[in-house]
């Protein structure tokens, strides 16, 4: 709620408040007023009534009064007299006595017969309320004495004629005397609340009667200076109100003051009749009723407020409330614009009527139009004609309550093409169907991505199809799963079926196949390596390749099988092979150079060491060499030379080595050979060598000897120079008892080598 609805309510029930309280003000002003003229008119009322009684009383009285004097001739004597006035006097409840009264006062007769003879007044109220008859001469007169004690004890006031006797002088007074017991009654029956009073006074000031009776009133005189009393006396109103007097000591009054004098009766001295109330007790009910409209009023002010403030409050409060709640609603509107407008999609809500209620930013990008623009809007101004009719069994059947999803290409706002991927999903609420939700996904970088990833496929096979090298894919297992033509062609295969599922090891030469599978667990290892290795194809064709291999990882990094890429590299093995064998052979005789001799020899003997068995060695030159290539040229020599190796091939065996240490010189190791063995093996070959003969290009014929040095092992540790030593020893000595002689090496009996051993001739 506004702060202006809030000072708007608040003003309302003040004013109502100050309206109503005003109301009751003026009512209540009003009241006073009409209770005050009610109360004036009933006091007035009231001192009419006692007015009236009197008037009538003292009119009455007057007539009697003149009756009785006419009559006084006429009634005498005295006893007469006295009867006629209890007569009257019976007849007239307000007059307690009748009297005849001579000028001294004396009575002459009355209506009570006890008086006749005596003073009528009190001797103690004779002075004060002297029956003058000085100045009494007026015969029409009534006079009205002041209150007074009659002789036989009544409080009373004389009303009294003039009488006069037959000469005309005056007798005294005809008096009737008034009750006060009489007049109290009925000045007490006009109080109509106990807190009025009323009083009758004497014209000279003294009470006669008081009503309720208070003590000293009745003999009290009102005639003070500066009196209520005096005031109306000296006013000549024959009525005074005062509403508001307050005695010396007492409460607020309201007053009435009324001269008591009838009309055309002449009298000496009126009487007045004083009624008075309590302002208070006037008011009582009017203040009551204020008062209780004062607690009422306040109480419905405390109540208004309260009421107000609390109305206010919870008004507040439910304004907090709302204020809150549509800030809250807002947010999370911000908030899913927010998210949706930033969607790489095109988010929206038709309702079943096919009109927009909301879309994301992204309907700008591809169809130019704003999200407010599409509201309200129909999907087939929005699609047009030809996409609204290929989309229009997808909407249907969202409609229809049927979850949707379609790819779709569009052309965009710029015109460029988009490819999309659209989900329409039904808003069920209760069954109904009250329209759906579309979220189209931008799918052109994936579309892209397929496509460069097809490319890139498209391309990669192309490098391996066309690849001369065999590029092969094997499985975790080592079995062949894909094989370029290269390859295919490599292993003499027809088709890649005819490789598949088959083991690579299986299909490689049998001693390379355990490299070839310590290379593969190295691969499924993570490691990579290289390995050269024969093969026999399919089809026998015989080869070498060199594989290099390195492990194929799936997209989570974990190793699924190996790729190989083979190179054919038979050429350069058997160029390789080639220089090994020039490197190792004596182009001459062909049979192993010192160097691989060696080599060959130390095999021999680490083998012989190995399982212990016998190895011997033969040391041969051939005699008096220097002499054939001085004879018949160096070319017989090589040839001498060549024929030399020939009959070492052909006597040795095969497991024996044989090697052209230099020029004429051959050493041999004979392997498995014990010594005696071995000067019989030398003692062939010599004997084989002695028959041979070498033609000459011009005919002639060329024979040689040779001398052989034979030594065993018979130390463990000899090593192969040792050995050649020991059998060069004995060669030395063959030479030197005459050639064309085998010699064997003997060691002394005191150890083994040059120093301690000796040659001798084979015997
Ligand atoms: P001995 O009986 O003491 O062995 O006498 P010898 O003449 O054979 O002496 P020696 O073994 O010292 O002589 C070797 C000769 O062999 C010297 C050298 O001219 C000759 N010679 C070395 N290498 C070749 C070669 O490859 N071809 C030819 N034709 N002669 C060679
Ligand atoms: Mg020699
Ligand atoms: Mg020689």
């Amino acid at each position: 709620m506004k702060p202006d609805s809030l000072f708007a309510q608040r003003s309302i029930v003040a004013v109502a408040l100050v309206v109503l309280g005003i109301a009751a003000i003026l009512n209540y002003v009003q009241e006073h007023v009409r209770v005050f003229n009610r109360e004036q008119d009933r006091l007035q009322t009231q001192a009419h009534v006692i007015e009236e009684n009197l008037n009538q009383t003292l009119v009455a009285l007057n007539g009697v009064l003149g009756d009785i004097r006419q009559q006084l001739p006429a009634v005498e004597p005295a006893d007469n007299l006295n009867r006629y006035l209890k007569t009257l006097s019976d007849g007239m409840p307000s007059v307690r006595t009748l009297a005849v009264l001579d000028v001294n006062g004396h009575a002459l007769a009355a209506s009570r017969p006890e008086l006749v003879g005596f003073q009528l007044i009190d001797p103690d109220y004779r002075q004060q309320a002297e029956f003058q008859m000085a100045g009494r001469l007026d015969i029409d007169t009534l006079y009205i004495s002041p209150p007074f004690r009659s002789t036989l004890g009544a409080f009373v006031i004389g009303v009294s004629r003039t009488w006069t006797d037959s000469r005309g002088k005056v007798g005294g007074v005809v008096i009737a005397t008034l009750d006060r017991n009489y007049f109290s009654p009925l000045l007490d029956s006009i109080r109509y609340a106990p807190d009025m009073k009323a009083a009758l006074v004497h014209w000279d000031g003294d009470v006669f009667l008081a009503e309720p009776e208070q003590n000293g009133l009745a003999d009290a005189n009102f005639l003070r200076q500066g009196s209520f009393f005096a005031e109306h006396r000296q006013s000549g109103r024959d009525i005074t109100v005062l509403p508001h007097v307050r005695f010396s000591q007492g409460d607020a009054r309201m007053m009435i003051q009324r001269t008591v004098k009838p009309a055309g009766l002449k009298m000496d001295k009126p009487l007045v009749v004083e009624i008075d109330r309590s302002v208070d007790e006037i008011y009582a009910t009017w203040r009551r009723d204020a008062r209780l409209f004062a607690a009422l009023y306040t109480l419905i002010l405390i109540t208004s407020l309260f009421v107000l403030h609390a109305y206010q409050r919870k008004q507040k409060e439910a304004d907090l409330r709302e204020a809150a709640a549509a800030q809250r609603i807002e947010a999370s509107e911000r908030f899913m614009k927010t998210i949706t407008d930033h969607l790489p999609a095109m988010v929206a809500y038709w309702t079943d009527e096919l009109r927009c209620r909301f879309a994301n930013g992204a309907y700008l990008e591809w169809f130019g139009k704003a999200p407010q623009e599409l509201i309200g809007t129909r999907i087939q101004d929005l699609l047009g004609e030809e996409l609204f009719r290929k989309n229009e069994p997808y909407i249907r059947a969202a409609l229809q309550g049927e979850r949707q999803q379609f790819a779709r290409t569009l052309i965009k706002a710029d015109g460029s093409t988009g490819y999309t991927w659209a989900q329409y999903i039904p808003d069920r609420q209760e069954g109904i169907v009250h329209g759906f939700f579309v979220l189209v996904s931008d799918v052109t970088p994936l579309k892209e991505a397929e496509r460069a990833l097809a490319e890139s496929e498209w391309k990669l096979r192309t490098i391996i199809e066309t690849e001369p090298e065999c590029v092969t894919l094997l499985a975790a297992d080592g079995t062949v799963q894909q094989m370029n033509p290269a390859g295919l062609a490599m292993f003499g295969a027809a088709s890649e079926q005819q490789v598949a599922g088959t083991s690579m090891g299986g299909m490689i030469d049998a001693p390379y196949q355990p490299a070839f599978n310590a290379l593969l667990a190295d691969v499924g290892e993570g490691k990579s390596g290289t390995l050269t290795f024969e093969l026999v194809g399919l089809t026998g064709i015989h080869c070498w390749l060199e594989c290099h291999a390195v492990p194929m990882r799936d997209r989570n990094e974990r190793i699924t099988g190996s790729l190989c890429v083979m190179r054919d590299i038979t050429d350069r093995k058997k160029a390789e092979q080639e220089l090994q064998h020039l490197a190792q052979t004596d182009s001459l005789t062909g049979l192993a150079n010192r160097r691989h001799f060696m080599a060959l020899a130390e095999q021999e003997l680490e083998h012989c060491s190995r399982y212990g068995g016998p190895l011997a060695v033969l040391m041969a030159d051939i005699d008096r060499f220097k002499k054939i290539n001085d004879t018949h040229g160096h070319k017989c020599g090589d040839a001498v030379i060549r024929r030399m190796a020939e009959l070492c091939r052909k006597t040795l065996r095969s497991a024996d080595v044989v090697g052209r240490l230099g020029g004429e010189e051959f050493a041999v190791v004979l392997p498995e050979t014990d010594l005696r063995h071995a000067v019989d093996v030398a003692e062939l070959l010599r004997q084989r060598i002695g028959q041979a003969e070498v033609h000459t290009d011009t005919g002639e014929v060329i024979r040689f000897t040779v001398s052989i040095g034979v030594a065993s092992r018979t130390d463990k540790n000899a090593d192969i120079e040792t050995l050649l030593a020991q059998a060069d020893e004995a060669l030395y000595a063959a030479k030197n008892s005459g050639r064309d002689k085998v010699c064997e090496y003997e060691a002394a009996a005191t150890g083994v080598g040059e120093n301690g051993g000796a040659a001798r001739p084979k015997s």
